[in-house]
């Protein structure tokens, strides 16, 4: 199957959902992070990624999260050549992109949404490939976002595509390398 058509099942899918459900979902995948940075506690004194998650997208619930490990999360900003990372001066406000005041950074690791996942570290993004070319060439830690039903055993992919270390579901934490849940 094609990538666009599976991105548009996928889309639908997700769409199913409602607002409550993707409440709930965050709330359980929240509990899934804090638990991955307790096994990851390197990652509290780097400098990590997070997105400000559209409509229908399960996210972090960051002000659980922080309140549990205090992260430096950095947001995605706009720029002419593509995506960057920024740090917010207070809350983070903006649809997508960050809106300013915020200090430009470059992360250490980030959580990056997406359509599908495979359980090899595959990812399906909404088609712009805005995280491929970010992190092309890049030792970035990669920790995919999903809920479970955006799993998906075969997901095509192109050689430009960038791959997962990490998956984190709302049930369950995947080591990509080692295939392992935790
Ligand atoms: P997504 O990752 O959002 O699902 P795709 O992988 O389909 O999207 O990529 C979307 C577009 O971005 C494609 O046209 C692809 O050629 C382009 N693209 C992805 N990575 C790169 C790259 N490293 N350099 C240039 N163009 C890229
Ligand atoms: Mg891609």
């Amino acid at each position: 199957m094609g990538k666009d058509i599976l991105r548009s099942e996928l889309l639908q899918s997700l769409n199913t959902l409602s607002n409550d459900e993707i409440q709930s979902l965050s709330f359980s995948l929240t509990n899934q992070i804090i638990k991955f940075i307790k096994m990851h506690p390197e990652l509290i004194e780097q400098i990590g990624a997070g997105y400000l998650p559209l409509k229908a997208e399960i996210a972090p619930v960051y002000q659980v999260l922080l309140h549990a490990v205090p992260l430096t999360i950095a947001y995605p900003i706009s720029k002419d050549s593509g995506m960057g990372f920024a740090i917010p001066d207070g809350m983070p406000r903006g649809g997508i992109w960050l809106q300013p005041p915020f200090i430009e950074v470059t992360p250490d690791w980030l959580f990056i949404p997406g359509v599908g996942f495979g359980l090899d570290g595959r990812r399906l993004g909404r088609g712009k490939g805005f995280y491929d070319r970010y992190l092309k060439n890049s030792e970035m830690m990669k920790i995919g976002i999903a809920w479970s039903g955006q799993l998906n055993e075969v997901l095509p992919v192109e050689s430009h595509d960038c791959h997962m270390d990490f998956i984190i579901t709302e049930n369950f934490c995947w080591d990509v390398k080692q295939q392992v849940k935790f």
